[in-house]
């Protein structure tokens, strides 16, 4: 990023910026990295309320509307924003509840730096803050018919609270008993390539014919729900999800033999015999590369069904007495309207008050940050805020999140 010391302009007090007259705009925060101002909320024909995103850059005197990935935040009563080490933003929606109140706008963050050049455009990522600690996704790769979904079906079964399943995108036709967004996002080729294109996936590859891809809402749904993610996809996914920020675990399925391989694929009888055929031709590829790239945290055998359940369960670390579950939303709460934040070393201070912030100056709620884990694609995990010093009128019940 540029030397120039980052600062932030919130509720554009001053308006303009190097003579861009950002106020009438109508833009509602400016955060300056280096020579870029990124400016959130309605620029344009946009309403002022909208969380939209651009750049000014101050050298060449542009504004730019970059490639915004990630779900973007509904719209706002008004927002403050303060800056997270030269690479993200932090944005608190003012009058929303806590479950949708901070999020974070990451603009050089790894998974930005290499979208912008996967996509070759300016890039900048939303990732919604969410509280707790959900558990880091678990990648599961294995040959066709080794047992992952059997497995996977037997741990969502057993933990339906804990586990979320990555609803993956396919060009391929639905088997039997599959249901579209269930089993598979089921979609026309040319579809997929443009949201391909869009940045809309997390990581995508030609498996077997057909094209497979992960979708960073398909990630991102789960974490919202305080679950952890399980992604069923082949070694070149997990590869691509090993090089990019999502942190996970890795976990590949072997089976005892080519020939109880084979002998599954058959007995599922959902292939026909050239699907067949190719799946055991690729078989032997992945085995190889699942064993010998590095890629994978742990290897599991499936011989017999039942122990290496057990040994899934043991990796994900179920054996013992089960204590996390998703933790309950506090309801009824909101962030207040009127707010200033500033930054001390890890912790982000939010002052509450009235406009003038002299009257209720007398609480404050305070984000570590120490505690963030993840980020885009994805949601940044680990929110945890509590008030301190003493209450007083507009609090809003902020008690209920100490
Ligand atoms: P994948 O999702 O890896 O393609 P599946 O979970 O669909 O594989 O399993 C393929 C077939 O093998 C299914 O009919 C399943 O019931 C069966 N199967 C799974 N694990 C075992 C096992 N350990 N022993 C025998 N059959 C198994
Ligand atoms: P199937 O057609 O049997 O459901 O899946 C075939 C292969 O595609 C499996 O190895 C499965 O893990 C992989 N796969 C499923 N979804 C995805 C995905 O989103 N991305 C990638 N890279 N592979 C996937």
């Amino acid at each position: 990023m540029g030397e120039a010391p980052a600062f932030i302009i919130d509720d554009l007090q001053t308006g303009f910026l190097n003579g861009f007259d950002l106020k009438s705009q109508g833009c509602a925060t400016a955060t300056v990295i280096g020579n870029k101002a990124y400016l959130i909320g309605g620029v344009n024909d946009e309403p002022t309320l909208s969380l939209g995103v651009h750049i000014f850059d101050q050298t060449r005197g542009e504004l730019v509307s970059p490639l915004v990935l990630g779900t973007k935040p509904t719209p706002c009563k008004g927002h403050s924003a303060v800056l997270l080490n030269e690479d993200r933003i932090l944005m608190i929606k003012r009058g929303s509840v806590p479950d949708d109140c901070i999020w974070f706008l990451e603009v050089d963050t790894q998974f930005v730096r290499e979208q912008r050049k996967i996509l070759g455009t300016e890039v900048v990522a939303w990732s919604k803050g969410v509280r707790g600690n959900a558990d880091k996704p678990v990648v599961i790769s294995g040959p066709s018919g080794v047992g992952k979904g059997t497995l996977i079906s037997m741990l969502m079964k057993e933990f339906p609270s804990m586990f979320g399943f990555s609803v993956s995108h396919t060009t391929r036709a639905p088997r039997g008993m599959e249901k579209d967004g269930v089993h598979y996002h089921f979609t026309e080729r040319s579809a997929m390539e443009r949201e391909i294109e869009d940045g809309k996936f997390l990581e995508f590859a030609a498996v077997h014919g057909n094209l497979y891809g992960t979708s960073v809402e398909a990630v991102e749904v789960v974490a919202d729900a305080g679950k952890r993610c399980i992604l069923d996809i082949d070694v070149q996914g997990a590869r691509s999800v090993k090089a990019s920020s999502l942190d996970a675990m890795f976990i590949f399925v072997c089976p005892p033999s080519m020939e109880e391989l084979e002998k599954r694929l058959r007995a599922r009888g959902t292939e026909t015999e050239e699907q067949v055929q190719k799946r055991l031709r690729n078989a032997q590829t992945e085995i190889e590369q699942g064993k010998s790239s590095g890629i994978f945290d742990h290897i599991l055998y499936n011989d017999n069904l039942e122990e290496c359940y057990e040994s899934l369960k043991k990796l994900l670390g179920l054996d013992g007495n089960i204590t996390t579950s998703p933790k309950a939303s506090p309801k009824g709460v909101e962030f207040p309207m009127d707010l200033a934040i500033s930054k001390i070393d890890q912790k982000i201070i939010i002052k509450c008050g009235s406009p003038d912030l002299k009257t209720t100056s007398n609480f404050r709620i305070v984000l570590d940050l120490s505690s963030l884990k993840g980020g885009a694609p994805g949601r940044t995990r680990g929110l945890d805020f509590y008030a301190i010093e003493s209450f007083s009128n507009g609090l809003n019940g902020f008690n209920q999140l100490s």
